[in-house]
């Protein structure tokens, strides 16, 4: 099947409501300007050299979200070419993007990654530590919090990932309910291509999806 098969296939199939972000890491920028073609709006990256790489042919004629793990020094860049920051996982880098969008002048919409597989894989804020981390940042005029991303477990069957969405769905409903000045609870980002149908069963809206479309990847 094509790029352009999977995209239209993908769309169709999601539910009004759930965004899809084209996860395009590995991929080079002539596949992922052919997921754009069919239909893709939002384009997910993982690392940042790559991402300019890609963001330099390609431009703002889409919606740029970084799904990696974000180190300090590369907060500048990041700032520079994402729309959406879904990874975020300390106060530390949650303050270090603040910094830098007050510096240029922009609001860095945010989502809080938690680390819902507790053992299974390291980052992420612990589920019970959510909340104190939002209320900390809830602050910073050069971030706005928008949600909650997880990335459930990362290898077998999807129905292994659905407590881990079950649970992500819970802290996203308490932080919600609390009503903290400066967040605004709308986006919960779960599931990939193996998990997808049950992180929107469990109430995802956005869904990063990379091998679905781009065919699997070779590293
Ligand atoms: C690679 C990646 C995805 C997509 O994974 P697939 O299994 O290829 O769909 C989603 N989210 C994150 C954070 C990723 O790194």
């Amino acid at each position: 099947m094509s790029i352009k098969q999977n995209v239209t296939e993908l769309l169709n199939e999601l539910p009004s409501g759930v965004q899809l972000v084209a996860a395009a890491k590995t991929m080079d920028a002539a596949k992922v300007v052919e997921a754009i073609e069919a239909g893709i709006e939002i384009i997910g990256e993982n690392y940042i050299q790559e991402a300019e790489a890609k963001y330099n042919i390609i431009g703002k004629r889409v919606k740029w979200h970084f799904i990696g793990h974000l180190q300090s020094n590369k907060v500048k860049k990041a700032v520079a070419i994402f729309d959406m920051i879904e990874t975020v996982d300390s106060v530390e880098i949650a303050s270090a993007i603040n910094k830098r969008c007050i510096e240029t002048g922009k609001v860095m919409p945010v989502l809080i990654e938690i680390n819902s597989g507790a053992e299974e894989q390291k980052s992420g804020v612990l589920p019970e530590k959510a909340a104190s981390v939002i209320k900390e940042i809830s602050g910073l005029t050069g971030i706005k919090v928008m949600g909650l991303m997880t990335m459930g477990i990362l290898a077998g069957e999807p129905e292994e990932s659905r407590p881990c969405f079950v649970k992500t769905r819970e802290i996203f409903e308490r932080i919600k309910s609390l009503d903290l000045p400066g967040v605004e609870m709308k986006y919960l980002s779960m599931g990939m291509t193996n998990s997808y149908e049950v992180a929107i069963q469990e109430g995802a809206n956005i869904v990063r999806i990379g091998s679905k479309i781009f065919g699997q990847r070779k590293v």
